[in-house]
């Protein structure tokens, strides 16, 4: 049996002449960052592909969300809560702490993995002053039920949105809801511009502080009116993404049928449970993820080693929870969000990128099914 090894994931990359073409003008105009034409060209073209009225991007997605939360000003009126999801990526809670704001960690869905509007309702205070939800794998969160709780109490929505590139839902992108919703352009996201990210946004008088922000604040030629970072998207990421999003439909296609495969050969396996997209949600399949039930005969870290023993690669993704990281652990208590917890320990996602075979869906299946 074939035996290569099988990356979890493989970074979408177009082909190496379109990728010159399009950086070749930057020879003639030696212009590499700062607002340039491919930058703007990309804002424009993703204003359109993700159905936003407003973007701005940014060199990667954290800085994007730590830069919503300083032109929103969160934190200023005293209230110093924002109430998220310990089943996340490291960024998210991070973006909240880094600016002076505290994390609440609500309990997720088992079905979708995504924030618990019930949750939320249960640790709404007075000192709450947005909700950071996480469309987890590309599955959109119960937007109107964070949407009700958000508008009785005067909060934000900000959401994490990283994984969520291309996902519709009744003709509405995925990040037109809530005020606002950050994207992840890394290398491993479904659509990638090497480094980078962009918010997307209601408000549109935003959009100077957003743009300021990422620029040290500096408002004119001789006026720096507040203390902003450095987190610009140069012109050859912009490039990268200019020809990564002419081919990004076409790998969501094929994203697609190989999830499907997947769901296929999995499903007679007993203990295996694929984590499916919503049907009422056109999907991205970001990513392939399987919660491991008591009745498979290993443990999903027994699975995780079986794989990486036959050269496929796994990933305990999210694992472990935000709360029981080292640098959070001391303030918070993970069995708070038994059911975060619980799928935390079960979960794994499997290899999925828009060239995987047919034939390796079957090995890693094959491997998974041998027991
Ligand atoms: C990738 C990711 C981020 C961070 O994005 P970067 O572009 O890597 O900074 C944030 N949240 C989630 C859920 C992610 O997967």
């Amino acid at each position: 049996m074939n035996s290569d090894k099988i990356p979890v994931t493989k970074s979408s990359m177009p082909p190496i002449e379109e990728y010159i073409e399009e950086i070749a003008p930057l020879w003639e105009s030696h212009w590499l960052t700062n607002m340039g034409v491919k930058h703007k060209e990309l804002e424009k073209e993703l204003r359109k592909y993700l159905r936003v009225d407003n973007i701005a991007l940014y060199a990667n997605g954290h800085s994007a969300l730590e830069g919503i939360i300083e032109a929103m000003n969160l934190g200023a009126d005293g209230r110093s809560k924002v109430i998220t999801t310990p089943f996340t990526f490291a960024s998210t809670a991070h973006a909240i702490v880094r600016k002076g704001l505290t994390p609440v960690f609500a309990d997720i869905k088992p079905d979708d993995c995504t924030i618990d509007p019930d949750s939320i309702k249960d640790l709404m205070s007075e000192e709450v002053c947005a909700i950071m939800p996480v469309h987890v794998y590309g599955n959109l969160c119960d937007v109107d039920a964070i949407a009700e709780v958000a508008k009785n109490s005067d909060c934000k929505v900000i959401y994490d949105a990283a994984h969520a590139f291309g996902v519709t839902k009744d003709g509405i992108g995925a990040a037109d809801f809530g005020d606002a919703s950050m994207l992840s352009f890394h290398a491993t996201k479904v659509f990638n511009t090497i480094e980078g990210g962009a918010i997307c946004f209601r408000d549109k008088n935003l959009e100077p502080v957003l743009n300021q922000w990422k620029n040290f604040g500096i408002t004119g030629p001789e006026t720096v009116e507040y203390i902003g970072g450095n987190a610009k998207m140069n012109e050859f990421a912009a490039a990268m993404g200019l020809c990564n999003l002419r081919h990004v439909d076409n790998e969501i296609s094929k994203r697609k049928a190989i999830a499907e495969t997947y769901y296929s050969m999995l499903e007679p396996i007993g203990g295996i449970h694929a984590i499916k997209p919503n049907t009422s949600v056109e999907h991205n399949y970001a990513y392939m993820p399987v919660c491991i039930g008591d009745s498979f005969p290993l443990s999903r870290d027994e699975l995780h080693e079986k794989l990486s023993k036959s050269n496929v690669f796994s990933r305990k993704y999210f694992y472990p929870l935000i709360s029981d990281y080292e640098c959070y652990s001391n303030e918070y208590d993970s069995q708070s969000t038994p059911i975060a917890k619980d799928v935390a320990s079960r979960i794994l996602t499997l290899p999925l990128y828009a060239d995987l075979s047919v034939e390796d869906v079957r090995r890693i299946c094959e491997v998974i099914a041998a027991n």
